[in-house]
């Protein structure tokens, strides 16, 4: 019930994927400051956190939404390209 991505969703849909080099520098910036994401395309203030979703994605492309608290992915969405992307966001240093 909770899928962020679904055919005819008011929500935007993505024109295409982040590179992996751009999803690592979206995933280090999210880290730092989570409330100031830049595309590395289109620069600062482009960026929204969508939602946060489970970290385990269905291969279909569902994704079920989440608290962000233990493991959890982010869903960013660049304004002016136009992609999407899941960062895994959540805390990784053990217990
Ligand atoms: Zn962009």
């Amino acid at each position: 019930m909770n899928r962020i991505v679904e055919e005819g969703d008011a929500l935007p849909q993505p024109e295409g994927p982040f590179s992996d080099a751009e999803a690592l520098e979206l995933l280090m910036a999210y880290r730092k400051d989570p409330s100031n994401l830049d595309c590395p395309l289109c620069g600062p203030s482009t960026i929204e956190v969508l939602a946060f979703i489970e970290p385990d994605i269905d291969p279909s492309g569902f994704a079920s939404v989440t608290d962000p608290e233990g493991d959890y992915a982010a869903a960013l969405y660049c304004h002016t390209c136009h992609r999407a992307i899941g960062i895994l966001a959540g805390a990784v240093r053990g217990e």
